[in-house]
This record gives structure tokens, sequence and C-alpha cells, in this order.
């Protein structure tokens, strides 16, 4: 039964790729090499429609060319979950938006990521700012629920080795990226969720992200009604291979790929 107050959330997967993305430069293995469009992948991150809002969940290298192949006329706010650079790289093409939409856009993270950005572009926050610099406001979160324009956001303490991570739970939607480690206590705040979306770099266990039989087991004590993995290396084999061997509700996300929920 839909609750009567429901707001649909569509989610777009702008990037679905690790760190230096699929292809990899130079390597020609027959992921690398395939053609299916499903096995290129730009750098992890998603955009988020909800309630005429449009935000994003990082920014990395990728977000010129994510903006364009979306055709995004509108970004509201920028939320991250950490600060790599792959997570962070793209945030001098905010101005764009800048630009055209005649406003500063809101990014949200927490105290250290803020920090990490405002150390990585200093430009962007300099009393000296050149004209034409980014123009953004920021907004630290910490473990508390906050809002972006009226939409809940519930952060999920999550870790990447050692590094903090935010993940983030909208209504019946949790977004996980590089995650290798998540407390039983964050587990209690994404159960429920009809959609999961979590990262799976690669086949063989690593220190810093799960793997993607580490990342079906928790989705199948979670079993929500449907779940995807992203954050994907090359590592991890052709997708449409890959997807059917995975248990039914479980799937590879793929750039490009949207869902309403
Ligand atoms: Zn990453
Ligand atoms: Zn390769």
């Amino acid at each position: 039964m839909e609750n009567s107050n429901h707001i649909p959330i569509k989610v777009t997967f702008l990037g679905t790729g690790t760190s230096i993305g699929v292809p990899v430069i130079t390597c020609d293995c027959p992921v690398c090499k395939s053609p299916d469009p499903h096995d290129k992948r730009m750098r992890t991150s998603v955009m988020l429609e909800v309630n005429g809002y449009t935000f994003v969940i990082d920014c990395g290298p990728d977000f010129r060319i994510q903006m364009l192949r979306e055709n995004v006329n509108n970004l509201d706010a920028v939320i991250f979950t950490h600060e790599h650079r792959d997570h962070i790289a793209g945030l001098d093409d905010i101005r764009a938006f800048n630009y055209v939409l005649n406003k500063k856009i809101d990014i949200y993270g927490s105290r250290q990521v803020m920090e990490a950005i405002q150390t990585e572009f200093p430009y962007i926050f300099s009393e000296s700012r050149y004209f034409g610099a980014p123009q953004l406001t920021i907004h630290n979160i910490d473990e508390t629920p906050f809002s972006v324009f009226g939409v809940e956001f519930i952060p999920i303490k999550v870790l990447h080795e050692k590094l903090p991570v935010t993940g983030f739970r909208i209504g019946d939607f949790t977004y996980i990226t590089d995650a290798s480690h998540i407390s039983p206590k964050e587990l209690e705040k994404i159960k429920g969720s009809k959609v999961i979306v979590l990262n799976a770099l690669r086949n063989s266990k690593h220190t810093s992200h799960f793997s993607v039989g580490e990342a079906v087991e928790i989705l199948t004590k979670l079993r929500p009604e449907a779940a995807y993995l992203t954050h994907l290396s090359h590592f991890v084999g052709l997708h449409n291979e890959v997807n059917s061997k995975l248990p039914g509700f479980v799937q590879l996300a793929y750039d490009g790929l949207t869902l309403t929920i």
C-alpha cells in the first residue's frame, strides 16, 4: 500500500565505475574492450529528482560529461559522501549552473569533507575569489537527519577502510558507496528500504571496498525489493554475464540507469 504522502524519487545513475573508470586507460581486458555500453563506467555518482528539485550525490571528474549526457538543466544541491578525488574532482564545473541559474549552489557534507574541499579548491573560497569561480554555500552535516529543500536525508555512517564515508537514506531509497564496513547500528537505519545501492569493487577481497560477494551477503540479509551494485571495476566482469549469475533482486547498476521509487 502506497503511503498517501509518498513523494516519488527519480534516481539516475550518472556513473557506476571505480576511481579510474572503465575502460581503464591502457587496459585491453575483455571488459575494457567490450562493445556493450553497459561496460562503460564513469566515476560513481547519482542524481536524485524529488519534488521538482535536482540533487547530485558526489561530483567526480566526469561530472561535466554526466550533466551533458543526461541533459540536466537544473541543480539545487550537491551532497558529498567523502573527500576522495573521484567524488569531488568535478566541483569546478558547478559554475556552469551558477551562470545559467544565476544562483549559488548548496553543497552538503561532513565537516571533514567540507574542510578537504576548501583545501583542495582554495580559489573557490578565497576572499579574493576571481569572477567566474564557482559560487557555493557550504552546509556541514553530522549524524543527524537533515533537510535539503524539504527532502529529508538520513546519514548512514560507514567506513572506507578507516575513512568515514556518509551514505544516505531518502525515504525508501538508500545509497552507499565506498564502504568496506557497516556497523549493526547503521544497518538498522537502512532496514526496510525498498531499493538499496551498495558498492562492490571486484570479486576478490579488498581493504577499502566490499567485494561483490560481501555486498550480496549484506543485501541478502537486508532483502530490499531491489538492489544495485555500483563503484565497479573492470575486474567484476562483463555486465550481462555477471548479472545473469547474481541473485534475482541484485543487479549491477550501469551508467544511465534510471529508477523511480
Ligand atoms: Zn570512490
Ligand atoms: Zn580492463
